[in-house]
């Protein structure tokens, strides 16, 4: 594969909170990370507890190698379940490491806050000013799109266009929306494109009648999306609970938008912690009959895009 290496592997695919375990063995116990691979660059988006094993793989993978780490990681937004990793993330601690973050403005407070405040005393035993790497942190609004050139140099940031022609042939780039069906502060979703090929990350979202319209034309012909599913259309409408509003989808909210956007193939994420391995597996048969190319997303496992 090489130079033409694009793939995705889902290191946390679980929403709320981390469920280890002999009924998640299957799909995995781990919140929200995964890792894009194009080429020799690596994009992280988001920092579930899936990424603190991520990180020990990197590591590793330095201490083989020699190579310096360099990330550029993406939050989706600050909640719990796609941040927590990030005080466990040991290239964070290396100086060998150079990760560029980018995640959303808050309505409360900067992000900058939220991150630190998640990995500081007395809640955390280092502070930031003890972590070796080097680390940059930046706003990222819809209409942005991100360009990493090649490996090492550091992401370029355009708001509200830029010129394809001048995007080197190797490099990725990545496009920025945002959806409002997440409380407080709404959610980023994320298209990353290599080599022709893209890829589009939807966790966290919520459904309207139809399909989200706005979602469907950024994910078009995407040859995959990464969707939320974390409810059955039973969980979804109660009772006991009534989840609407809660900022997530059922599978076919998921499919409707696959199949208006004509994506090659579907994977169902954010698997609800109270969901065993074999309640996803009867949501995926009912995913798979309104939309046949659909899979659950399964920790430790990795996608060729092709
Ligand atoms: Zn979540
Ligand atoms: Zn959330």
């Amino acid at each position: 594969m090489g130079k033409d290496k694009f793939t995705i592997t889902f290191w946390g695919v679980r929403g709320g909170y981390p469920m280890p375990g002999p009924t998640t063995v299957k799909y995995g116990g781990n919140t929200t990370c995964i890792e894009v691979v194009a080429g020799d660059q690596r994009i992280i988006i988001d920092c579930g507890t899936g990424l603190i094993k991520l990180g020990h793989k990197m590591m590793q993978e330095h201490f083989a190698t020699g190579r310096p780490i360099h990330a550029t990681m993406l939050l989706t937004h600050t909640h719990h379940d796609h941040t927590q990793g990030l005080p466990f993330f040991v290239p964070t601690r290396h100086p060998a490491s150079t990760l560029h973050i980018f995640g959303p403005m808050l309505v409360t407070e900067s992000l900058e806050d939220v991150l630190d405040r998640a990995m500081s005393p007395p809640v955390f035993p280092l502070g930031k000013e003890e972590l070796a790497s080097q680390r940059f942190l930046e706003y990222v609004l819809t209409g942005d799109t991100l360009v990493l050139p090649e490996w090492g140099a550091p992401p370029e940031q355009y708001h509200l266009g830029h010129d394809p022609g001048a995007i080197p042939p190797d490099a990725v780039t990545i496009d920025v929306n945002h959806g409002y069906h997440h409380p407080k502060s709404g959610i980023l979703f994320f298209r990353i494109a290599y080599h022709g090929r893209k890829v589009v990350i939807a966790t966290d979202t919520e459904g309207y009648i139809g399909g989200d319209r706005k979602l469907i034309g950024f994910a078009r012909g995407a040859d995959l999306l990464v969707h939320d599913a974390e409810y059955t259309e039973e969980e979804y409408l109660g009772p006991p609970l009534i989840r609407q509003g809660w900022g997530h989808s059922t599978w076919r909210m998921a499919t409707e938008v696959a199949e208006a956007a004509g994506v090659k193939l579907l994977a169902l994420t954010h698997h609800n912690p109270a969901h065993n391995d074999e309640a996803l597996e009867r949501m995926l048969a009912q995913a798979q009959t309104r939309f046949h190319y659909t899979i659950l997303a399964r920790e430790g496992e990795t996608i060729e895009v092709k």
